[in-house]
């Protein structure tokens, strides 16, 4: 167990480490960020910041020396540097592995399936034979996306017609990939659970999100889905973790059929974006929850005081902060991103819609 006072260390520096870096200091705790990024949003609001890029085996070295317990921000931190990480004194929360696999949609697929879970139809694509092949099997439409290193919409091109193809798979660089069917689902949901050192589960409440160009807009809670519904996607996540070994706060997307059959999307082995309501509406939020678990700390009660609502603000939406700001039902969060560009998540703002 971790005590106050300790160093919690951070890979990466985005609004999602910037949010976990003021959890940890309300729980007594400083933090420590490691980022290539200069001037990054997290590191703003941390006690200490190393930048350098994540592959400088000096500056992990001198990082791992200076923290107490190493946790990550998201998933694009190369397995590597957890994996180096994890050979020091510092243990790495989540464990470098869960890490690995959450970054190759391939494997995570894989993953879901042998958990018993239904997922979207899907075959390799390593080379245009490869592409081919996926074609027949799959059909069109289809989404091609690549198996690494895609996040918000990007490494993924839809296949409307498979004449298209062979563009769409030069338009992704030729990475390795692998080919979906398109699920004609009637929403779209999320769970985020968390996993304690002791093997303790805590779960919030199914959120339902709605995306735009692939990037999540607004998530409403509660879900509107059946409790069958919602109890298959809450074991679904436990087992998940607990095949994992998981120790944190994990999320688990899943596409939802007329009917209320789930498809498993993927998952995310860190604090969600679709859980960021739960710092308003619920006894523990998911970065307390996160930090709790990696301290190895007792998990935070994750149970939901109101229905809600949270919008991201994506780019220049970033502009109507001061008319949100003026809403006194809305709490309006800004990450301090020094610059607006499009695409890019600049801040969210929740709204309790019954309390
Ligand atoms: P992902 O990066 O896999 O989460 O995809 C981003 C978004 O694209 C999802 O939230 C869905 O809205 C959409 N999407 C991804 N895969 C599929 C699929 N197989 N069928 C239908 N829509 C999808």
């Amino acid at each position: 167990m971790i005590a106050p006072g300790a160093t919690i260390g951070i890979l990466g520096g985005g609004q999602l480490g910037r949010m976990l870096a003021l959890a940890a200091a309300e729980l007594g705790f400083d933090t420590h960020i490691f980022t290539p990024e200069d001037d990054s949003a997290a590191a703003r609001v941390a006690a200490r910041a190393t930048i350098a890029p994540y592959e400088d085996e000096a500056a992990l070295a001198a990082f791992a020396a200076a923290v107490d317990v190493v946790t990550f921000e998201f998933e694009n931190v190369p397995a590597r540097t957890a994996q180096l990480l994890e050979a020091g004194r510092a243990p790495v929360r989540p464990n470098a592995a869960a890490l690995a696999l959450a970054q190759d949609r391939l494997v995570e697929k894989q993953i879901f399936r042998d958990l018993g879970v239904a997922t979207a139809p899907f075959a390799a694509v390593d080379d245009d034979a490869g592409l081919a092949a996926a074609l027949t099997t799959i059909g069109a439409p289809a989404i091609l996306k690549t198996r690494r290193l895609g996040y918000d919409g990007k490494g993924q091109a839809r296949i409307a017609d498979p004449a298209a193809a062979g563009a769409a798979f030069a338009l992704l660089g030729r990475a390795p990939a692998i080919l979906e069917g398109v699920i004609d689902f009637e929403r779209e949901i999320s769970v985020i659970g968390a996993r304690a050192l002791d093997g303790g589960f805590a779960v919030y409440d199914v959120c339902e999100n709605i995306h735009r160009g692939g990037i999540l807009a607004i998530t409403r809670v509660p879900a509107a889905i059946s409790e069958e519904s919602a109890a298959r996607a809450i074991q679904t996540a436990k087992n998940l973790m607990d095949r994992l070994d998981y120790v944190g706060v994990l999320t688990v997307e899943f596409f939802v059929l007329a009917g209320g059959a789930l498809i498993a999307n993927e998952f995310a082995p860190r604090v969600h974006n679709s859980g960021h309501w739960t710092s308003d509406a619920c006894v523990t939020s998911q970065f307390e929850q996160h930090i709790r678990a990696i301290a190895g700390w007792p998990l935070g009660d994750a149970a939901r005081l109101a229905d809600i609502e949270m919008i991201n603000l994506i780019g220049a939406d970033v502009e109507q902060w001061r008319a949100f700001a003026a809403e006194r039902n809305a709490h309006v969060r800004l990450y301090g991103k020094r610059e607006a560009r499009a695409g890019r998540k600049m801040g969210h703002v929740t709204r309790l819609l019954r309390h």
